[in-house]
């Protein structure tokens, strides 16, 4: 972690220190409020506009990576040291089921045959319904 902003050239504040503690103590999928809510706010006084500049930082950065739902929100998640994988997003609930299918890993090395690019990235999002009993998506 340390290094890893000194070589981005972040500019470390108390506050932007604090959102990075927070966001690596949580394992999930996260809207910038969030992020807000979860502020301690005795001991820092961050703003929501702090919140967001520095969510913008973050993810320019690499620290984290930005997913949007189709509803127009956007969700985060810590980036840093974790696998690639993709998310199925249930649209009745907007729970989020992360999985990582060796075949896009296939599907990519062919493409980059095919079209004679490099490819460094993707995104995948999968939308419908998941069959939690408490979800009025499930047809159980
Ligand atoms: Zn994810
Ligand atoms: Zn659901």
């Amino acid at each position: 972690m340390e290094d890893y902003i000194v070589l981005k050239k972040l500019r470390r504040t108390p506050e932007r220190n604090y959102l990075l503690k927070l966001i690596y103590e949580r394992n999930d999928h996260f809207g910038a409020e969030d992020l807000f809510h979860a502020i301690d706010k005795n001991q820092f006084n961050v703003s929501k506009a702090t919140v967001y500049n520095s969510l913008d930082l973050f993810l320019e950065c690499g620290i984290i990576t930005k997913h949007y739902l189709n509803n127009n929100t956007s969700i985060y998640e810590k980036a840093y040291g974790f696998k690639q994988h993709d998310h199925f997003i249930c649209q009745e609930c907007k729970k989020i089921i992360e999985f990582c299918d060796p075949r896009l890993y296939q599907i990519k090395k062919s493409l980059e045959e095919v079209l004679k690019v490099e490819i460094n990235s993707h995104q995948l999002y999968l939308y419908g319904s998941c069959q939690d009993k408490a979800c009025k998506g499930s047809r159980k």
